[in-house]
């Protein structure tokens, strides 16, 4: 039995002796916890003189309820504490003193104990009586408590046999002692003190250290060895372990290695993973929405987005958007099916009836709708049904269980509900946390554990993750807020170091002791990601392993079907090769159904001798990107890389349509055809979701066609979307004018439509207004139009002051020879700037730009998403 089950028998045959009624009720580490923070909060802040300001916070009740376990661990009683605290004037020691007695009054009051408690009682009541026991063994005597060993001392057994290793002592941080062991010749003079001197594990496992130069191929070359000793040597999963030093962020991403390569795995042992699990993470947010009401509305997209609902971000996106198109919130998104498949709109509907029915009994009991959810949700039954089909979803579902077993651990505490197991599995180091889950649903699956968790493990093959500087040793470890040493006289942080280290160094032996025969050490270089610049460990090199690269392909011996296909791919290609060996290859490759036409890397790079461009051709579109930002420019329109057009440029391509086939006669000049011409062509699915689709054809056909028809509709246009290209400064400049109107007093007026949001300067700046007025001068085609007396954007969409917007420059022959001439010299320059680009081939992004409506950030070292992934690699380039 542990030594809280020994201590619960001793307790329960002598409660008595301890003047109880009846045996005490055992409170959990969370119960503890929580009757901490409620006898926390009641006290009153003028008897905290020091720390009155921080009755109400989590992390200080969770700093004095390990104050108070520690306490009746190491026996130290309220009294002994205020004692010292007066001794050393430790004045905030008082008040802890006080609470400290005050809660042991309770607790005594109420009939339970907690976990301190109970073994300390035992220990008190161990003399009592005749000895309960006549043979006491116990193991790991290196990590007892004073409470313990006066237990284990007072019992007074026949025959007692402790069992430790000085050198294995590693839970120090929770309030174990090695004192005990090495005083226990002292306590029990007439003892015989045996030395066990041979090793049951090899004495000597091969040793081996790899570095790679960033995680993610750490993590890689982890897995991949994880798979080439259960393939190549013949071990099975569940005797191989991997080893972190604690949870955290980088878990997550050896986790996801070990899954991509298909390597079995169990779930570590802590919280943090299951949030860290991909398919426990659902359940976790649809908990989350059911406690949480204020922060729906954050997490909408990500509850749609999820295997919850699967939609598309972008389907996602609308719903959210046509919730907020109606003054709702986003998290009504939730209540939609705009836009949606019949499929799509069913599972968000199912979704929602089981996110209202879990509802009603979250606030009571996470266990049950924890439940609900799982009896409930399509998704479960997916798991369900991919845990039958494959090992990934074996593991998915295994990561699932966990969660509820955490679950229905939380479900017997006193508080049960959802927002409280929350707060425990978010808690991270603050809080008990989570017990250890059962490890042995998936015996053969390879084990991941926290170095601590590793302790009394045995495996053939060990391997330790991220042996740096920082894990191993971690000398950064957070104090408690209240130590009991402080006490006894200041302990300098040199000491507390020098006692850390030492700590470290028997963590890191226990750990590589859990070896039968290998020990794989791997480590990343440093790099900009993390915040300490971490090396190699010290304690590694002190065993004398040299660091060596870690192994990288091409390997000989496929170990996947990915490596499979690059191994023949190349034998394939071999031309020294014998055809007989060729051909085995591309069998190899048909059977994997790799497709060759997809073999890019066959290729050479594309260019040749000559310049891109052998004449220019420009469009205003064009030059207006070229004004914004010359590396947009080459981006969107020299490599074509700018993302389909949206459904804004579908309508205003709708529009110019319509327009162009009632001048030409083909729709009536009236309100009704053109609206009829609009819902005729409509195509509701070129927008993200129904609500706005219905909110851009209200628009078209109550505002920018009835708009048209005012301004346009009673005089026809002598021409309408005319085509032209004309040379300018050894350029062909082309493009196409909207419309060209006839002017009463002779000449035209070139008319530019715009289904968007006015924007852009005045007429005489407009560089589009520009281009066409040059091209009527300049094209034969458009001589007939000449002499241009006006030009203007017409916004189509606007309404200023009850009046249609329009942008005009109305022209005189003095005007007009100075905009020619102003933009002239635009249009010249514009095409030098294109030449000279075109010879440098250097593009570089515009500080000045406006980038909102940028496809590019990605790819734009201005933006924080298109810098440098790696620093590092930067400045060492530099
Ligand atoms: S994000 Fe701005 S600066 Fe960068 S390429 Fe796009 S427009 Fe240019």
């Amino acid at each position: 039995m542990t030594v809280q089950g020994l201590a619960n028998h001793v307790v329960g045959a002598r409660f008595e002796a301890l003047d109880y009624q009846r045996p005490p009720e055992i409170l959990s580490a969370n119960d503890q916890f929580s009757k901490v923070q409620e006898l926390l909060r009641g006290e009153s802040p003028t008897d905290w003189p020091t720390y009155g300001a921080m009755l109400s916070l989590r992390g200080f009740a969770d700093e004095v309820r390990q104050l108070i376990l520690r306490a009746q661990e190491a026996l130290v009683t309220p009294e002994e504490i205020t004692a010292k605290a007066e001794a050393s004037g430790l004045s905030g020691w008082r008040e802890l003193a006080a609470f400290y007695r005050r809660y042991l009054q309770v607790l005594d009051d109420i009939g339970k104990v907690d976990y301190g408690g109970l073994v300390n009682q035992a220990a008190a009541a161990a003399g009592h009586g005749e000895p309960l026991f006549d043979h006491l063994l116990v193991d790991d005597y290196q990590e007892a408590t004073f409470a313990e060993e006066a237990l284990i001392v007072g019992l007074r057994v026949q025959s007692l046999v402790v069992a430790g290793d000085e050198g294995s002592h590693i839970f120090s941080f929770q309030g174990t002692t090695d004192v005990p062991l090495r005083r226990f010749l002292e306590q029990l003079p007439t003892a015989e003190h045996v030395s066990l001197a041979t090793a049951h594990r090899c004495q000597t496992p091969l040793y081996e250290a790899w570095s790679t130069p960033h995680t993610s191929e750490e993590t890689a070359a982890v897995a991949r060895e994880l798979r080439r000793i259960h393939v190549e040597d013949g071990v099975p999963w569940g005797e191989l372990a991997v080893i972190v030093r604690r949870e955290d962020g980088h878990v997550g991403g050896l986790l996801r290695a070990l899954d991509d390569a298909r390597v079995p795995r169990t779930t570590p042992e802590g919280g943090l993973s299951l949030l860290a699990e991909p398919a426990a993470f659902p359940f976790v947010l649809a908990l989350r929405w059911l406690a949480r009401p204020q922060d729906r509305d954050g997490l909408a997209e990500s509850i749609l987005t999820s295997e919850l609902v699967r939609l598309s971000p972008a389907a996602a996106r609308g719903l959210v958007r046509a919730a907020l198109a109606e003054d709702q919130p986003p998290s009504a998104a939730l209540q939609r099916t705009d836009g949606l498949t019949p499929e799509e709109a069913s599972e968000l509907r199912s979704l929602s009836l089981v996110l209202q029915e879990a509802e009603a009994v979250a606030g009571r009991s996470v266990l049950d709708a924890f439940s609900t959810l799982w009896r409930k949700l399509p998704y479960a039954r997916r798991l369900v049904e991919a845990g039958e089909r494959s090992p990934e979803g074996a593991r998915d579902l295994d990561s699932v269980l966990a969660l509820s077993e955490a679950v229905s651990r939380a479900g017997e505490q006193a508080d049960a509900s959802v927002i409280a197991f929350l707060e425990v599995l978010e808690a991270g180091e603050e809080g008990p946390g989570l017990a250890e889950l059962a490890e042995e649903r998936r015996p053969d699956a390879v084990r991941v554990f926290t170095a601590h968790g590793s302790a009394g493990r045995e495996f053939d093959t060990v391997i330790i993750v991220g042996a740096t500087e920082g894990n191993f040793p971690s000398l950064s470890r957070p104090e408690p807020m209240f130590d009991l040493a402080s006490l006894d006289g200041r302990v300098s942080q040199a000491d507390r170091n020098r006692l850390r280290l030492w700590d470290e160094r028997r963590l890191f032996h226990v750990v590589v002791s859990r070896a039968r025969r290998r020990v794989v050490f791997t480590a990343s270089d440093p790099h900009a990601e993390a915040t300490v610049l971490t090396a190699r460990s010290r304690f590694v090199s002190e065993l004398g392993v040299a660091w060596t690269p870690a192994p990288t392909g091409p390997f000989a011996e496929p170990l996947s079907v990915a490596e499979a296909a690059a191994v023949w791919r190349r034998g394939f290609a071999d031309t020294s090769q014998p055809p007989q060996r060729r051909l085995a290859a591309l069998r190899g490759l048909l059977a994997l159904g790799d497709n060759p036409a997809r073999w890019w890397f066959q290729r050479d790079w594309t260019g040749s001798d000559r310049p891109l461009h052998e004449n220019i051709r420009v469009s205003f579109s064009k030059l207006d990107t070229l004004e914004n930002c010359a590396l947009q420019y080459v981006l969107s329109e020299e490599l074509g890389l700018e993302g389909r057009a949206g459904y804004y440029a579908w309508v205003g391509h709708l529009v110019h349509r319509i327009i162009e086939d009632c001048e030409s006669g083909a729709i009536p000049r009236t309100e009704d055809a053109l609206v009829a011409a609009a819902e005729d062509r409509w195509q509701s699915e070129q927008f993200p979701s129904h609500a706005v689709s219905e909110a851009f054809r209200r628009v078209v056909t109550r505002k920018m066609l009835p708009t048209w028809l005012v301004m346009y509709g009673q005089t026809p246009a002598l021409a309408g979307e005319i085509r032209f290209n004309f040379e300018f400064a050894g350029a062909t400049v082309t493009g196409a004018i909207d419309r060209v109107g006839e002017v009463s007093s002779g000449g035209s007026q070139i008319t530019d439509y715009k289904t968007g949001k006015a924007r852009g300067g005045p007429a005489e700046e407009n560089l589009q207004l520009g281009i066409y007025y040059l091209a009527v001068n300049m094209a034969e085609e458009l001589a007939t139009y000449r002499p241009v007396k006006a030009v203007e954007l017409a916004f189509l969409k606007e309404n200023v002051n009850g009046r249609n917007f329009r942008v005009q420059l109305g022209m005189n022959s003095k005007v007009q020879q100075e905009f020619r001439e102003k933009m002239a010299a635009r249009l010249s320059s514009l095409i030098e700037e294109i030449r000279e680009l075109l010879k440098t081939e250097v593009y570089r992004p515009s500080p000045e730009a406006e980038c909102r409506y940028c496809d590019f950030k990605t790819l734009c070292p201005l933006w924080p998403e298109g810098r440098d992934l790696f620093l590092a690699a930067s400045v060492a380039r530099a």
